[in-house]
C-alpha cells in the first residue's frame, strides 16, 4: 500500500454508526454500568473516543506503539520533561525551538536538570558532553530556524551505549518526509499545531512512544498532570492528516523552487535549506528524509539589520507577517523580535540566528505568485553593498 493510501485510511470509520469522518465526543464523562464497569471510558481528561482516534493514527504514522494527546506543542514537550528526576542531564541540540529552551532554562534547571546545548550537525560533538547521568539527547532536525540537520541514525548509536533515550521533535519534517523511530529513536514530539493540523487554526502537541513501557509513563503523566488536547481540536488535527502528504509534497516543492531563486539575488547573504546542495548535511537530510526538504526555508540580507528585515517582512502580500508555520497559506516571520525574543542575543548570533534572518513557511499557493511577491519585497531594499549604491533588480 502507498503511503497516502495508508495516511488517508488510518483515519478510522465510526465503529458505532458508520460515521466516515470521526465523531467530535463533547463529553466530559461516561455513563458506567457498575462502578468500574464501562466501555473503556470513564471521565475525559483520561479518555475520549475523538482523542483516542487522533493518538492511533498519529502512532500509526509514525510506527510508533502509542501516542498521546496535548494541549500544545509546549505541553507535549513539558510531558516529556516530566519523565526526568533532580540531578539528569540532556543534551540538546543548540538552536532548539525557543519555546523549549525558555521551559528548559526557566523551569527544568531550577529543578535540577542540567542542559547541554550543542552543535549536533556533527554527531560527535556529543561525545564531550554525555556520561551516565545523560538521560535524553533532545534533537530537532531540521532545525527552527536555520534548518541545521542531525544525522539521527549516528546521535541514536552514539545514545545507546549509556542507556540514554533519543527524542525528536519532528514538527519541522513531519511523518511524511521523516520516520525517526526507523533512525533509532525512542520519542518524537510535534507541534501539531503546524504541518500536521495544516491549517494554522488550531494549537496542538503530540508525544509518540517507541515502547509500551516508554507508553505507560507517558500516559501516566498525561492524566496526572491533565494538560490533554479537546475533542474538537483532535477532530479537526485529524482532518488535517488527511491531507498531510500532498500538502507537505506541494510546500516541499515550492520550498525548493524559493530556495533556488533566493540564492540568485544579491540582496541576500545566506540561505539556510537542507534541499541545496550547498547545505552541510545536504546529504544526510537527502537520506533521511525520504527526498522531502521540508517547507520553510530561512534567510539572511546582505545589510545584516534588524531594519532592513523589518523592511522586508512588512513589504510582502501572500507571505503574511506570523508566528507558526506550516498552513497552507504561507508565512513568514523574523526569529530575532519574534520567535526567538526569548532567547539572549549572544546566544541567539552564536546559533546562527542573525539580526536580519527571515524564515519563510512556504504554504501551497502557486509558486511563481510566492516568487514574485518575494522579488517584489526585495526591490523595496535599497542597500550599499561594497560601496556600491544596489538598486532593485
Ligand atoms: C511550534 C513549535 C513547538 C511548540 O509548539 P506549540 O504548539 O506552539 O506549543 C515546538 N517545537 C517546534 C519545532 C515548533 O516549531
Amino acid at each position: 500500500m502507498s503511503r497516502i493510501t495508508d495516511i488517508i485510511h488510518s483515519v478510522p470509520v465510526d465503529p458505532l454508526t458508520g460515521s466516515i469522518s470521526v465523531p467530535v465526543y463533547q463529553t466530559s464523562t461516561f455513563v458506567q454500568e457498575a462502578p468500574g464497569v464501562h466501555k473503556g471510558y470513564d471521565y475525559a481528561r483520561s479518555n475520549n473516543p475523538t482523542r483516542k482516534a487522533l493518538e492511533d493514527i498519529i502512532a500509526k504514522l509514525e510506527g510508533g506503539d502509542n501516542a498521546f494527546a496535548f494541549a500544545t506543542g509546549l505541553a507535549a514537550i513539558d510531558a516529556v520533561a516530566k519523565l526526568l528526576s533532580s540531578g539528569d542531564e540532556i543534551i540538546a541540540v543548540d538552536d532548539i525551538y525557543g519555546g523549549a529552551y525558555r521551559l528548559f532554562t526557566h523551569i527544568y534547571e531550577k529543578l535540577g536538570i542540567k542542559i547541554h546545548y550543542v552543535d549536533t550537525t556533527d554527531a560527535e560533538n556529543i561525545l564531550e558532553f554525555i556520561n551516565e547521568k545523560t538521560k535524553f539527547i533532545w534533537i530537532e532536525s531540521p532545525t527552527n530556524p536555520t534548518l541545521k540537520v542531525t544525522d539521527i541514525q549516528k546521535v541514536s548509536e552514539i545514545a545507546k551505549p549509556f542507556g540514554a533515550l533519543v527524542v525528536v521533535d519532528n514538527t519541522f519534517a513531519s511523518p511524511v518526509a521523516q520516520l525517526p523511530f526507523e533512525l533509532g529513536a525512542d520519542i518524537i514530539i510535534h507541534s501539531a499545531t503546524k504541518y500536521i493540523a495544516g491549517h494554522s487554526d488550531l494549537v496542538a502537541g503530540l508525544v509518540v512512544t517507541k515502547t509500551p513501557e516508554l507508553s505507560e509513563k507517558i500516559k501516566f503523566i498525561q492524566n496526572a498532570t491533565g494538560g490533554i488536547l479537546g475533542p474538537w481540536d483532535c477532530f479537526l488535527a485529524i482532518r488535517g492528516i488527511e491531507t498531510l502528504e500532498l500538502r507537505v509534497r506541494q510546500q516541499s516543492e515550492n520550498a525548493s523552487k524559493i530556495a533556488e531563486y533566493l540564492t540568485t539575488r544579491q540582496e541576500i547573504d545566506k540561505v539556510y535549506y537542507p534541499g541545496l546542495t550547498t547545505h552541510k548535511n545536504h546529504e544526510i537530510a537527502k537520506r533521511q528524509q525520504n527526498g522531502l526538504f521540508g517547507g520553510v526555508i530561512s534567510f539572511s540580507l546582505k545589510e545584516d539589520t534588524v531594519e532592513a528585515a523589518n523592511q522586508f517582512v512588512t513589504s510582502t502580500n501572500y507571505f503574511k507577517l506570523a508566528e507558526s508555520l506550516g498552513g497552507v497559506k504561507s508565512l513568514l516571520c523574523h526569529p530575532a523580535q519574534m520567535t526567538h525574543a526569548s532567547i539572549p542575543r549572544e546566544k541567539r548570533l552564536s546559533s546562527g540566528v542573525q539580526d536580519s534572518l527571515i524564515r519563510l513557511s512556504c504554504g501551497i499557493e502557486d509558486v511563481e505568485d510566492l516568487i514574485k511577491d518575494i522579488e517584489n519585497a526585495l526591490g523595496t531594499l535599497k542597500l550599499e553593498v561594497k560601496g556600491q549604491k544596489l538598486e532593485a533588480q
